[in-house]
């Protein structure tokens, strides 16, 4: 199954596409984590995208196209790939097509997470990602047990730059003008589209994800 997970920043595509690929066997393909492992290992792309991550402005298509067409080349024609935070604009989407085209796959379904901006605020200025498996806390409603490192697999956890406020309230803006008319685009395309509550717990919100998928509750 190939699903897109849309919504902004903060909503919680992150940990919920964590834990349906932890569940599920899913690939997750995260551009904002394919940049930020390019900045890390300094390569030309890393150096190109930095001053825009940095603004809170989307990285140019070309790059991010080319990320998301090098990680879905390789893999398994029957492994599930869940899309974090790309496609971001109508050109990233029809790329996307035209890449899955290619691969003779398809998008299957659209999960669309909402919150109202204060709490989206809220969550992303607690937000704390391990560096290794990418897990997701948040010092106020969902803290590690061990503070600064992952529950999961005992890594240092992060705190992104660009998760500043106002550096946030430009992300928000940059997701209504060129993310959010997505949700139209691929309604009124052949793709099954889920609008659900960001807003609620971790665990209500998975349930109703995997309630829209399709693919029932598992064990966790
Ligand atoms: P995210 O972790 O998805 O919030 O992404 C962090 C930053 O990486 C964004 O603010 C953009 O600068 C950049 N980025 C991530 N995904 C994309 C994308 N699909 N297109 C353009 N820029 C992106």
């Amino acid at each position: 199954m190939y699903v897109i997970l849309l919504g902004p920043p903060g909503v919680g595509k992150g940990t919920q596409g964590v834990l349906l690929a932890e569940a599920f066997g899913w690939e997750r393909v995260v551009t904002g984590d394919l940049l930020r492992q390019a900045r890390a290992d300094e390569t030309e792309i890393g150096r190109e995208a930095q001053r825009y991550m940095d603004a809170g402005e989307l990285v140019p298509d070309q790059v991010v196209v080319e990320l998301v067409a090098e990680k879905l080349k390789p893999l398994p024609a029957d492994c599930g790939v869940l899309f974090d935070g790309y496609p971001r604009n109508a050109a990233q989407a029809s790329a996307l097509a035209e890449i899955l085209e290619e691969l003779g796959r398809a998008i299957d379904q659209v999960v669309v997470l909402t919150a109202d901006d204060q709490i989206l605020v809220e969550r992303i200025a607690g937000r704390r990602s391990c560096v290794s498996c990418g897990a997701v806390f948040n010092v106020f409603v969902d803290p590690s047990e061990s503070g600064e490192l992952c529950d999961r697999c005992n890594s240092p956890l992060h705190h992104r730059p660009d998760d500043q406020e106002d550096t946030v309230r430009h992300r928000l803006d940059v997701y209504r003008e060129q993310t959010q008319p997505l949700i139209a685009f691929y309604e009124q395309s052949s793709v099954e589209v889920h609008s659900l509550d960001g807003s609620l717990g971790v665990d209500q919100v998975q349930d109703a994800v995997r309630n829209a998928l399709g693919v029932g509750s598992a064990a966790r």
